[in-house]
């Protein structure tokens, strides 16, 4: 007798994504649906015992970096360990495609400026096997991989494919040139584009310091791409614009009148600072909420943690990483270096010296009082004590000294965590109130970007061990997390066919231990291209994850299986079955 399902999950504790009230049922899979939750009798080929575990559905990350990743690694790493089962990529603006041959080395500078990959890694290995957007959705289509995407078509390759050089140097866009993007944004979406993608920060820099040749582009030329998006079919319009700077509202305004006028829903990053919680933050939301009044739907992504630089002599940056005795010896390998920082003669003169000027981001690198050991057992909402500033205070020595002494932890893979905003008054209770609203969407986890200095694409784990289980102060409900985690995410993407635990819906699952979820420290490995390093990080607790029904991950440990697939456009809900017997 051939077994009725091929995959049996018995008697978990069902979370559907829908933000109903768990309950214990088992839940067949069949040709890579969901084909039955209840009491289900018959036999599978593959038997999941999930008494005491959660089940959820698997989880969509609307906001990675992962469009070279995609290209050379089956593995959308940390992402695919920590539940999530559809990554979108192609966000802020930067991507790979359409790019002709003589623009390659353009799009690199645009990608390793803003999110911080190495050229050489992209270099390495990017195979340039495309040069349309669509040929680029074909060369990820044909590249397996642990799990699904999706891609936006994104502005800065876009701008440069059309205009060349006027392009890069951010010149004002001709008619011609306005017609070309968007007949190129129509058949982007056509070919599978989920939306489309664009970006105004000031620091957001290539890496030769310029501006991306997005930056400043006018609210026509956006509003031509977004018609063109609309004319393929639609899509949703991704915005990055410099929050939490003051002034943002006359730079988000004309993006919401563009979703109004094209139909078309948009949305955008926001954060709020640390010093106390940034009122601009909640305009932002009300701004969101009242143009989804009578338009198309606006929201803020917003990240459920403080956005984290992480820091470390393995790392992109340090504290000491701008002064001149560390400048000297930054290129030795690690433990020449560990060594020679043992030395108490160069001790005394790193701890004394004065940084120089560098990027902005090791400027922060001496932002004491919102700098805090990240150990063994990452802890992400610190207290003010846990701060350098505070611990070299109790200890009576000065930060670099404290500092210095964390950093030669572990033969010099002492880590510190920079709360670079997200976290007013030490406290993520403005970050819930946020979360909370109808507004907002979780987000910004940048999965695939800042390879060693950002390692944020963790967040899922964080948001259950933390926010609904571990947490001194208001939580989440189970129920609502994996909401946000799932359902959510699918609706904003319009991937209606994903998201929730109903029969006839794509079989994306979570097995999870909740009671021994626990997100592991980040590390470095060497596994890029070119030898590049990058931050992983891992959890416990995940007993498995299944892609289209197809076990990915057991305990943590990869299955060598590769179920994922490009996902071109949005997609409609199942039919409903009339399959749940509960
Ligand atoms: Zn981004």
């Amino acid at each position: 007798m051939t077994p009725e399902y091929d995959l049996l999950i018995r008697r978990g504790t069902i979370v559907d994504g829908s933000g109903g009230a768990p309950f214990v049922a088992d839940l067949g899979v069949s040709d890579g649906r969901i084909a039955a939750i209840g009491t289900l009798k018959g036999g599978a080929k593959e038997v999941v015992e999930a008494d005491g575990l959660v089940v959820t559905p698997g989880f969509v990350d609307v906001h990675t970096h992962y469009d070279g990743q995609a290209i050379w690694s089956k593995r959308l790493s940390p992402s695919s360990a920590h539940g999530v089962t559809t990554a979108i990529i192609g966000n802020c603006g930067v991507g790979f495609a359409p790019c002709r041959k003589e623009d390659h080395a353009t799009l690199v500078r645009v990608m390793e400026g803003v999110e911080d990959i190495p050229g050489i890694v992209m270099t390495e290995g990017l195979d340039w096997s495309w040069e349309t957007f669509p040929d680029f959705l074909n060369a990820l289509e044909v590249r397996p991989r642990d799990i699904d995407i999706a891609a936006y078509l994104p502005h800065n390759p876009l701008r440069v494919y059309v205009m060349g050089d006027r392009g890069a140097r951010r010149e004002v866009a001709t008619a011609d040139d306005l017609a070309r993007m968007r007949a190129l944004a129509r058949e982007a979406i056509e070919a599978g584009a989920i939306g489309f993608a664009t970006d105004r920060v000031k620091n957001h820099l290539t890496a030769d310091k310029q501006f991306v040749p997005s930056y400043a582009a006018a609210t026509g030329e956006i509003e031509q791409i977004v018609e063109g998006m609309a004319e393929g079919g639609g899509g949703l319009i991704q915005f990055v614009p410099d929050i939490p700077i003051p002034g943002y509202q006359d730079v988000l305004a004309p993006l919401i009148e563009i979703s109004r006028r094209t139909g078309q829903p948009l949305t955008f990053s926001l954060a709020t600072g640390n010093d106390s919680r940034y009122r601009g933050a909640d305009d932002a939301l009300n701004m969101s909420e009242a143009a989804s009044r009578t338009g198309p739907r606006v929201t803020a992504q917003v990240f459920p943690r403080p956005i984290g630089l992480v820091f470390g002599l393995e790392l992109s940056a340090n504290p000491f990483v701008l002064c001149p005795s560390y400048k000297q010896i930054a290129d030795r390998p690690l433990d020449e270096r560990v060594a020679l920082m043992r030395d108490p003669e160069l001790r005394r003169r790193l701890i004394a010296e004065a940084p120089e000027e560098g990027h902005p981001y090791t400027m922060m690198a001496r932002n004491w009082a919102w700098m805090f050991p990240l150990t063994e057992r990452p802890n992400y909402e610190p207290s003010a004590a846990d701060s350098i500033a505070a611990r070299a205070k109790a200890r009576g020595v000065t930060p670099e000294e404290e500092v210095y002494d964390l950093l030669l932890q572990d033969e010099g893979r002492g880590k510190l965590l920079v709360a670079l905003g997200n976290f007013p008054d030490y406290s993520l209770d403005g970050v819930l109130d946020l979360i909370k609203h109808p507004n907002a969407v979780i987000g910004l986890g940048d999965g695939g970007a800042h390879y060693a200095l950002i390692c944020d694409a963790s967040y899922p784990t964080f948001v259950l061990a933390h926010w609904v289980r571990d947490r001194n102060g208001e939580r989440m409900t189970l129920e609502v997390a994996v909401k946000a985690l799932t359902s959510n995410q699918a609706q904003l993407m319009g991937l209606s066919d994903r998201g929730l635990l109903r029969p006839g819906y794509k079989a994306d699952i979570n097995v999870i231990d909740l009671a021994a979820l626990r997100l592991n420290a980040p590390y470095v490995v060497n596994d890029l291209p070119a030898g590049g390093k990058r931050l992983d990080q891992g959890a416990d607790g995940y007993v498995a994850t299944f892609v289209s029904g197809k076990c990915i991950a057991r305990n943590g440990t990869p299955t060598g299986n590769f179920p994922g697939r490009l996902v071109r456009g949005r997609q409609p809900a199942p039919a409903q079955s009339a399959a749940t017997n509960r």
